[in-house]
Formats: C-alpha cells, structure tokens, sequence
C-alpha cells in the first residue's frame, strides 16, 4: 500500500510550547477523571508531586482550552492565571523541598480525546480513545507538554460499568457505585505525557505471556472475538524476538495493545499501551492481504526507542521513527524470513530514490525519511561497525539514557564506544546529507540478497536482449526461484506474459502469484476463463474482488454465476467484497427483482454515512460516484467526512467535493442542503461555496 508510511503518527506540530522550569522537577502525577461521553464531557483533578532545588514564585502548567476551577498548593488555594494556553500558579516556593500541586478542571477537548460512535444507535461503535502525540495531552488534563518533562503517572477513571476502560500502566483496582465503575491504573516508571493514553468501550482481552514474564494483554471488540487470533498473530514472537535483540529488558509492567475506530493513524506506541486503528482488525482469510505485524512490532518496539528513551525534540526524530521502522523489520525478518526483509527494504529504497531527498537531522523532514530512510541508516550502520558492536552500542545507549532523554549526538557517542569505525563518516553520509545514497543500498541487496541480485540483471537483461520478454523470464523462472523475484516479475510484466505461461502460472497453486495475476492482468483472455473462476474460491479478499470485478466485465454472460458465488461475503475492513458486489448487483440487469435491487442500493448508500469506518465510507463513495448521482443523504454524508478527524479521508471527501462544486447543478443542491448540517459542516460548507 503506497500511504502506508503516512498511516503511522504524523509529524505535524511538532514544537511544543511549553519549556521546563528551572529548579522544579515532576515526580509524580496522579489522574482522576471522570467521562461523559454524550456530552463530550471531562470532570477532573490532577496532584503532581514535585521536589525544588532553587526557589520561585511561580509554577507554569500546559493546558489547553480548560476550565480550571480550582488550583491547590500543599493543599492551600493558590491565586493563578489562566490565559487558554498556560496556568500560572502564584506560589512562593521555597528551594530543597517537595511540594504538591493539584488542580480541579473541566474539558471538552476538541482535540487529544475522539468520542465516537455516540450518536448512533449501535452501542458497539460507542468508544472513546486518546491520542496525546502531535496532539498534546494538556487538552484533557493540566500537565507538561515537553517531551523531557517525564513523571510516574496513576489514572484514575471513571466510566459507565458497562464498558471497559483500558489506561497506562497496571490495572489496581477497579470499584463499581450504581452504574459507574472506576478503573484505578497506576504506572511504575517515569514517562512523557504524550505517552498518556486511555480508552473506553465495548471490549473483551486475552492475555498470553512473554518469555520472560511479561504480560501482554490483547483487546478485541466483544463481537468481534473470532478474529483475535488473526488480528494478534506473532505478538508474543515478536515481544520475545525485541527483548532477545535488543537485549535490554521491555521497560514496563505489562504490553497491552487495542483497536479503536476512526484512529488517526496506524497505531500509537502510548507507553504500555498501545491504541491501533480497526482497520488491522481482521479475520484469517484476510490475513495474506492485510495484517498488524508490521505496525504491532514498529509500535512494540518503541516501547524502547522513544518510550524508555524519549528525543528532546524534532531533530532527534529518527531515534523513534527509524529505529522503530528497523526493529519492526528484524522482527518481520524472523517470522517472514530473510527475503520478505530484503524485498521490503528494496521497496523502501525504490520509494526514497524517487523521493525529494531530505536529512534525516531535518525537524521538519517528511515520514518517507524519518521512518524509511531511517531504518535504512541502521541497516548501513549495522554492516559497517559489526553484529556485536550495533548490539553493544544499542544496549549502552537504552541503559545510560532509560527514562530520560537523550539526542542523536548521545547515541552516536554509545556506540562509539563499541567500533573503531569513525562514526563522523556514517552521520556526514546518512544524518546530515539530504540526497539517499541509492548505490551503497543497491550494492547491499545486491550482496545480501540472491533474488534481488537476480531481479536485477533480469531487468537489464530485458532492456537490452533481443528475446522476447518471456522468453528472458524463463530462465529465471525457475521451480525453486524465490516468490518475491516471481511476484516482482508478475507485477512489472505479466502483460507480456503468453495464455501458456500464465495457465502455468495459475496450475501452481500458489495463492501469490495467483493474486498477482488476479490485480495485475487486465484483460482477461477466454481462454483464461475457467483459472479466473477459481480464483473466486482463493483464500485472500483482494483475489476474490479483483476476479469479481473482472469476470463480470469480461464474461457478462455469467454475471449471475458470480454473483451468487460471492453474495454475503464482506470481505477486507473496508468490505471490499460487499461494496463491490453491491455496485455490481445494482447494475446487473438479470440480477433479482427490482424490490430486492433497492434493498441492495440502500445498503449501497447506507455504507457512505458516519455510522461506518471511514474505510468503508471512503470505498462506497468511491465506488458510488463512478456511475451514480450522490443523493441529498450522501452528498450530505460528505461533507461530513470533509471535516472528519482521519487526515487521509478528509482529504479524499474534500478533493471530492471539490470536484462536485465544479458542476452548477451540484452547487445549487448543496446550497440547499446546507441549512440541515451541523455548525462545523455548514461553517466549511459555505467556505467552500464562497471560493468557487
Ligand atoms: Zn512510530
């Protein structure tokens, strides 16, 4: 998937406006909160612990938007002022001692805190869920926005029994009072607050157990259950694997990871806690089309690299995002095998060769180089200095550094220690320079990988023999040829490929190289019929979508054949299957009764409205708007999404609607429509309709 890079965390915002204070040190912090999710709503207190080495009169806190109600010093009011931003707490403070600080607050967070799904019928979309990274936790409690600020951090969080409530750290306590429960989590080590995470709704776990005994606690939607396994495959693996490599132990009580709805991005490594998008929430069939491995074991792996070890700003990025992206490959490397991490490397090296080439030192450099060309400066940087020298570097920095803060410089100076090789050469060639040093990576598959080495000169051979494409492909096709170099192949030329090759191809029985064939041939020959129809039963949603959709066009006389074959199948998270099958049931005129055709365009449209992820909703549009008019609903339901928090769907419903507002007609409707929006809607709306 080509935005994958851009699905993790985003680098927006990324400088905070807080500072730290000099002479005043955060201990602990402890949460007590308690939700209502109908009105959006935050009732609050927090009590930070905090020592002084110099005195002051004054203590500043981020927090954004609040209503601070009350603030207490060593349990005496204190005067404050409060400007939206930031609370100034008047107090004279005395050097060498310690102090509490709490501070009584309401919010409404437009930001930091999402609450979905409550405005619907279906108490299974009721969520709520926290997003702290680039969104600054100081929107839901008073608190320290500067990554260096790092406290030991209890919640305390009250919420309707009839949810579950998930938070950082280990679950103490929980107490039930009439219909409220209270979840009592208390960390054991210091962290960032924009580590703080919690959220609620209808969940069920499992727990399995790490090598070494650490806990790791997988949540699922109540019905949802069948597919935890699928969703969750390898986690302990993979949480075994990192504790082996990195060899440092995984720095917190427990791992506990969890799906949410509409999340902004792919998951979020809050410490202990990570919250990833449903969008991995997937059942086995699925599993070859789509997983959470990569994205569980980048997000567990910053359990380290950022989590123990937290940048103190932008320009130390790649210290998470990199090494993140690098460990997730290892990891990906032992369960996958060598040319699945060979083939994804080269797939990063394609993208970043016709990418703009940026520094990774750069605070404002995109994901593409923070993450990607990132995790290719640690593979470089592991060939030059050796095995045990990367390890012993590794392991140096993670303990001189743990629960604090350290830069780039720091880690260079760790591993130092551990090569003779001079590590200025490797910053000036990989942290400082902007251009991605195609040829050092080229020659490094080259030499690692035996299959890319031949993908290689296959592609030159193709440009320059005087045989024909296949004829070249043979030779190299192989029975004990590696799947990647087949599926490389199949990707770049199966048009060139004769009906002979690709019935061979098909024969095979392998599921891949069948699903490449499947998205990649577009016409299909009638010779090819039969393979294609077979395809229908294939074990992978993408295979079975694109044979639908294929067969139905090229074979119209059987449309009703593979219709049924398919009818009831929903397919990827995005229903992929469903909507298809839908669009193409609509238009097939031998289909059913004109009654049950309606049926079909009402689930059809229904699926563009908020009551759905936004995959789904993203694909009905798409899908929709090929052959047919939005309705008022639907046209509706879109702007809508163009005010919606996920950036990418926002993004497509606003480029939508763009296009919609180039037509008079389309202009005139929404115009209209635009007295039945709520304030937000109607506000861009009208923006929209004021510029064209
Ligand atoms: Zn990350």
């Amino acid at each position: 998937m080509k935005y994958r890079f851009a699905l993790y965390w985003c680098f927006f915002l990324v400088f905070t406006t807080s500072f730290s204070q000099q002479g005043v040190d955060f201990i602990s912090g402890s949460i007590d909160i308690s939700i209502d999710p109908y009105q959006e709503f935050i009732k609050g207190s927090v009590r930070y612990g905090f020592k002084t080495s110099n005195k002051a009169d004054s203590i500043v806190v981020d927090a954004r938007k609040l209503n601070i109600l009350n603030v207490r010093v060593n349990k005496k009011n204190a005067n404050f002022s409060y400007d939206g931003n930031r609370l100034v707490v008047y107090k004279n403070i005395k050097a060498n001692r310690s102090y509490n600080l709490k501070i009584d607050y309401e919010a409404n967070p437009n930001k930091a805190v999402y609450f979905i799904g409550w405005d619907d019928e279906d108490p299974y979309n009721n969520q709520v869920w926290t997003q702290g990274q680039g969104k600054y936790s100081s929107h839901w409690v008073p608190g320290f926005d500067d990554m260096s600020e790092k406290l030991v951090f209890d919640l305390q969080i009250s919420f309707n029994k009839d949810y579950e409530v998930i938070a950082n750290g280990k679950l103490i306590e929980s107490q039930v009072s009439d219909s409220i429960k209270t979840w009592h989590y208390a960390m054991e080590y210091p962290m960032s607050s924009y580590l703080l995470a919690f959220a609620a709704g209808s969940y069920q776990s499992q727990i399995t157990q790490s090598l070494s005994g650490i806990p790791i606690q997988q949540y699922i939607y109540t019905d949802r259950v069948d597919d935890y396994e699928p969703t969750f495959r390898y986690s302990k693996e993979i949480m075994d694997f990192l504790e082996a490599e990195i060899s440092v132990p995984y720095p917190w009580q427990n791992y506990k990871q969890l799906p949410a709805r509409d999340f902004l991005y792919a998951g979020m490594e809050n410490t202990g806690t990570t919250i990833f998008s449903d969008g991995y929430l997937i059942d086995s069939l699925a599993f070859s089309d789509k997983n959470y491995v990569d994205v569980n074991a980048h997000e567990m792996a910053h359990q380290w690299f950022g989590n123990l070890v937290t940048e103190f700003g932008a320009k130390d990025h790649w210290l998470h995002e990199g090494f993140a992206t690098y460990y997730s490959l290892l990891a990906q490397k032992e369960i996958f095998g060598e040319d699945h991490y060979y083939w994804k490397l080269f797939e990063m090296a394609e993208r970043l060769k016709d990418g703009k080439g940026e520094a990774l030192i750069d605070p404002s450099a995109s994901s593409l180089t923070f993450y990607e060309k990132g995790a290719w400066a640690l593979v470089i940087l592991r060939d030059r200095v050796g095995d045990i020298a990367f390890r012993k570097g590794i392991q140096s920095f993670l303990e001189t550094y743990a629960f604090s803060n350290a830069g780039i410089a720091d880690f260079i100076k760790s591993l130092q220690a551990y090569t003779p090789y001079e590590l200025s050469y490797f910053e000036a060639e990989w942290l400082q320079a902007v251009d991605f040093p195609a040829d050092i990576v080229i020659n490094f598959l080259k030499e690692n990988n035996a299959s890319i080495r031949q993908w290689l000169v296959l592609r030159r051979e193709l440009t320059t023999s005087s045989d024909s494409n296949e004829v070249v492909i043979k030779r190299y096709w192989t029975e004990n040829a590696s799947i990647f170099l087949k599926k490389q192949i199949l990707s770049k030329f199966t048009k060139s490929l004769s009906v002979e090759f690709l019935k061979e191809i098909f024969d095979s029985g392998q599921p891949e190289l069948r699903k490449m064939l499947a998205v990649y041939l577009d016409r299909i020959p009638p010779e090819l019929r039969n393979e294609f129809r077979s395809l229908l039963d294939d074990n992978s949603y993408i295979t079975r979508e694109n044979a639908l959709f294929k067969l139905w066009v090229y074979f119209p006389g059987d449309r009703v054949e593979y219709l049924d074959r398919t009818s009831g199948i929903y397919g990827l998270p995005n229903y992929n299957i469903r909507i298809l099958w839908l669009f193409l049931a609509i238009l097939t005129q031998e289909y059913e009764t004109p009654d049950t055709k309606a049926i079909f365009r009402d689930e059809l449209f229904g699926y563009t409205s908020p009551d759905y992820p936004y995959e789904v909703r993203q694909n009905a549009f798409t899908i929709i708007t090929e052959v047919f008019e939005l309705p008022d609903q639907n046209l509706k339901d879109l702007v809508n999404a163009s005010v919606h928090d996920v950036w990418q769907f926002r993004s497509f419903a606003r480029q939508l609607l763009n296009d919609l507002l180039k037509d008079e007609k389309q202009k005139v409707r929404l115009r209209e429509l635009a007295v039945e929006l709520n304030e937000e809607e109607k506000r861009f709306l009208t923006k929209q309709l004021d510029v064209k």
